[in-house]
């Protein structure tokens, strides 16, 4: 019987959890979601947990808009996603690492 990995629960062998944590890395997606009361959020993912605070002040600034950092990702009201992705360029993120959808 084969070792099953415990991330998702396929063969080692088949299992690719190694390979995509090294392609997601640094990776930052960009989307709008539909928020309470018909708003849109933009919701940016990716930023490390070091860097959260802090891009999500420069967001709010440079947007001006309001937005939150939870965990593991940033919430901005209205929809920023050109915006956003413009900003964290400027801030020194890699624009090939971010993805808008
Ligand atoms: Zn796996």
């Amino acid at each position: 019987m084969a070792d099953m990995c415990p991330n998702c629960g396929l063969p080692l062998e088949l299992c690719v959890c190694k390979v995509l944590d090294r392609e997601t890395e640094n990776k930052i997606k960009i989307y709008a979601k539909k928020a309470k009361f018909d708003k849109v959020m933009t919701v940016v993912e990716g930023i490390s947990s070091d860097d959260i605070e802090r891009t999500t002040k420069e967001l709010k600034k440079a947007l001006a808009c309001g937005g939150t950092a939870r965990e593991g990702h940033i919430e901005l009201q209205g929809e920023h996603k050109m915006d956003t992705k413009k900003v964290l360029a400027k801030m020194g993120f890699k624009e090939s690492n971010i993805d808008v959808t």
